[in-house]
């Protein structure tokens, strides 16, 4: 395994701040596919470290913000996609709770777990719904959207046709990320391995290609996915999955779980501190998302003991 880096992207809101990201990255990195990281024998053509771009969820920004520049800058890329939402042209469920009324959507939230409204009101919606089951929340998104009638919303993710003439572009390479972007480890064991398998053979089919690239919803190890799901990613064929461990490639790495970092926002000042004097950011990062994981482990406790009372 080389040293190297896998940066992680979602949505592209300023085509500029991305195109000026590229030039930045572009003059510090080498671009490479992710097969090159596994490759030691092979001569590198540059001194400069290894780096692969990713995607996650097929945000309609894809299509017309970062697939022109992308091909632009020669920059290989993976784009993890559910292929249920794209053919379906639906929204992903946090789509969905990321439009409502935070406060709205929280008591409706407090009433369907029969809990008191002050017990979430510290917390995210989202962050709250990725305690549970996929069932119960787009359940809960349902009933929400028909009390309030709330109209669908407009689609925000690329389209079929899209998918397919960016799959046939050289420079991008499409990997599954489960049918409906579920927390894998709240999932039994058929419902995981339907996910993760369904979506890679419904790509494959799809864009009558072999699919060997995966990426967990949410993507934290242990946390979001285990060994379980490790099994799953080997029986369905994928040949490399990303996590969102936020750290640099070493020479030891599970090609199942690859650490990614994500570079979402900032100037470039910014991304270099971020990139290339990383490590008290990375410290910054950890703690992130260690209190993201801090906050589920702490909702899912109260949750829980209420149940257990009432
Ligand atoms: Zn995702």
């Amino acid at each position: 395994m080389r040293r190297g880096l896998i940066a992680m992207f979602h949505v592209i809101d300023d085509e500029q701040w991305f195109e000026q990201t590229l030039q930045f990255l572009a003059t510090n990195y080498q671009f490479v596919d992710l097969p090159f990281f596994e490759d030691t024998s092979a001569q590198s053509r540059s001194e400069k470290m290894p780096l692969h771009i990713t995607f996650d969820d097929g945000d309609r920004s894809f299509y017309d913000k970062a697939f022109p520049l992308i091909q632009k800058y020669e920059a290989p890329t993976t784009l993890f996609v559910s292929p249920k939402i794209i053919e379906e042209e639906n929204t992903y469920w946090f789509q969905e709770v990321g439009a409502f009324s935070p406060s709205a959507f929280k008591e409706f939230l407090a009433n369907e777990l029969n809990v008191a409204p002050l017990l979430l009101s510290p917390y995210h919606p989202i962050l709250i719904c990725k305690c549970f089951k996929i069932s119960f929340i787009l359940n809960t998104i349902n009933k929400f959207k028909l009390q309030y009638g709330l109209s669908p919303l407009l689609n925000q993710n690329i389209s079929t046709n899209e998918l397919k003439e960016i799959n046939a572009s050289s420079m991008v390479t499409i990997g599954g990320h489960t049918m409906n972007h579920p927390i894998l480890a709240n999932e039994s064991d058929e419902i995981s391995s339907f996910e993760i398998k369904e979506s890679v053979g419904s790509l494959s089919s799809l864009l009558n290609t072999e699919i060997t690239r995966f990426a967990c919803p949410n993507g934290t190890p242990h946390k979001d996915f285990g060994a379980r799901e490790m099994t799953f990613k080997k029986e369905a064929g994928i040949r490399h999955a990303v996590s969102t461990e936020p750290r640099h490639l070493t020479k030891n790495e599970n090609l199942l779980s690859l650490p990614r970092i994500s570079l979402t926002h900032g100037s470039t000042r910014y991304l270099n501190l971020k990139l290339l004097a990383g490590k008290h950011w990375k410290w910054a990062e950890r703690m992130r998302s260690k209190s993201e994981q801090e906050q589920r482990n702490n909702l899912s406790k109260l949750i829980k003991q209420k149940h257990l009372i009432a």
